[in-house]
């Protein structure tokens, strides 16, 4: 008897966790040696660096003072789903009630309910190249076959439908797409969203949209697919919207989202959700429900702080000639390392490289995809002065050209 399931133990380590932890490793041998290494500048990690806002915690602190602490709805408590139902029409243009909500554990767990309810084994699922890395995993679970279409970097990492046409098979059953997008901070236009929804009703897909950075957006405007769809298309059960308090709110740790869909399809998610976690503990609850409440000018000023954030990277990108596109929302950006004279090293090596030289860690393209082979990418969640300092390293890194062999 063997035990486990080989080909999940088999998934690499993400350059996110091992470059963080080689980065450490090199500082703890610096001091054994009794060296000072520069302070390590942290640009690989997708986390808000601010605190949750006091009245979100308090709402969480009272729950647990003043409530019963019993088993709750499956779904999640009716009066959160109701506060989301409002933020529905608010902020992504479609009208839902209670009925079509899951409260799930972040909006990775909703991914992985929505992902459970919805695939068999066997079926193809269209995933952008690049994409956030923890999609093939949870396919993998879901006993799915990714099938990438790739993200154009020289347009501003929008997909191109051709791509797309060209993969669909009579197994394909599922369209996944994320604006704004992680790695690339792309935000798929109108017309794209159009587009790619009618590529989804041609072909008689699902379309899965992790809208997890939707109040995330510097110019321009987030459009969800599901706010071109009228109420009864809504119904029929196509669309799946993946939505989380982890970014808006800086609540990553807190553990707690929502999925979006018709009211049938979202009894199945729900059914998943029983199985998976029965309820989401009523306290996060609570505080989610306080952070939808509450003022929300926390949302706009950590907003406004990666706008800038933002403008100063643009700006610095431009000055060392490593400018390809302006990220309009999420808090990323992917910078093309290859050397002056398209030399590359591979990303991997280039991450490194650069925290042997200036102890700066960011994450390689190719943990996003091989069409970002040639990048890295590194958040926005840091300070300006990490930012100056991280950007000017990358970029006189990859103008190094004795590195190269
Ligand atoms: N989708 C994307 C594109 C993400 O980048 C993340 C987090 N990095 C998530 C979903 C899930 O976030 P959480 O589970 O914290 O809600």
């Amino acid at each position: 008897m063997k035990f486990g399931k080989p080909e999940l133990h088999q998934l690499p380590v993400p350059d996110i966790v091992s470059l963080g932890a080689y980065a450490d490793q090199l500082q703890r041998e610096a001091e054994a040696r009794g060296e000072r290494l520069p302070p390590p500048i942290r640009l690989q990690i997708g986390e808000p660096n601010f605190r949750t806002p006091e009245h979100i915690r308090q709402a969480a602190i009272d729950s647990i003072a003043g409530e019963v602490q019993t088993y709750g709805p499956a779904s999640g408590w009716p009066w959160l789903r109701e506060l989301l139902a409002e933020k529905i029409v608010r902020v992504n243009g479609y009208t839902v009630g209670p009925e079509n909500i899951a409260i799930s554990m972040g909006g990775t767990g909703g991914l992985l309910a929505s992902l459970l309810a919805t695939i068999n084994p066997g079926d193809e699922v269209l995933i952008s190249d690049p994409c956030w890395p923890i999609y093939l995993p949870q396919l993998q679970i879901a006993g799915a076959v990714p099938v990438t279409y790739p993200l154009d970097p020289a347009n501003e990492w929008l997909p191109v439908i051709e791509q797309l046409e060209q993969r669909v098979t009579p197994r394909t059953r599922m369209l996944m797409i994320n604006s704004p997008g992680n790695p690339t901070g792309a935000v798929f236009p109108r017309r794209v969203m159009a587009e790619l929804l009618a590529f989804a009703q041609r072909h008689d897909l699902y379309l899965l949209s992790d809208e997890c950075y939707d109040q995330i957006i510097f110019e321009g405007e987030h459009v969800s697919p599901a706010s071109l769809l009228s109420r009864q298309e809504f119904e029929d059960g196509r669309f799946i919207g993946i939505y989380t308090f982890s970014k808006t709110y800086a609540m990553t740790g807190w553990r707690i989202g929502y999925v979006v869909a018709g009211a049938r399809l979202t009894k199945t998610i729900v059914d998943v959700l029983n199985a998976n976690l029965t309820n989401i503990s009523t306290p996060v609850q609570r505080a989610a429900a306080a952070a939808l409440t509450g003022p929300q000018d926390c949302v706009v000023e950590m907003r406004e702080s990666y706008r800038r954030r933002r403008d100063l990277v643009v700006e610095q990108l431009k000055e060392f000639g490593r400018y390809s596109y302006t990220p309009h929302g999420a808090f990323y950006t992917l910078i093309n390392v290859s050397g002056r004279h398209g030399e590359s090293r591979g990303g991997r090596q280039f991450a490194l490289d650069l925290i042997s030289a200036s102890n700066v860690t960011v994450t390689p393209g190719h943990g996003f995809g091989s069409v970002s082979d040639e990048y890295v990418r590194i958040s926005l969640a840091a300070t300006e002065e990490e930012l100056i300092m991280g950007v000017k390293a990358i970029c006189q890194l990859a103008d190094r050209p004795s590195s190269f062999p």
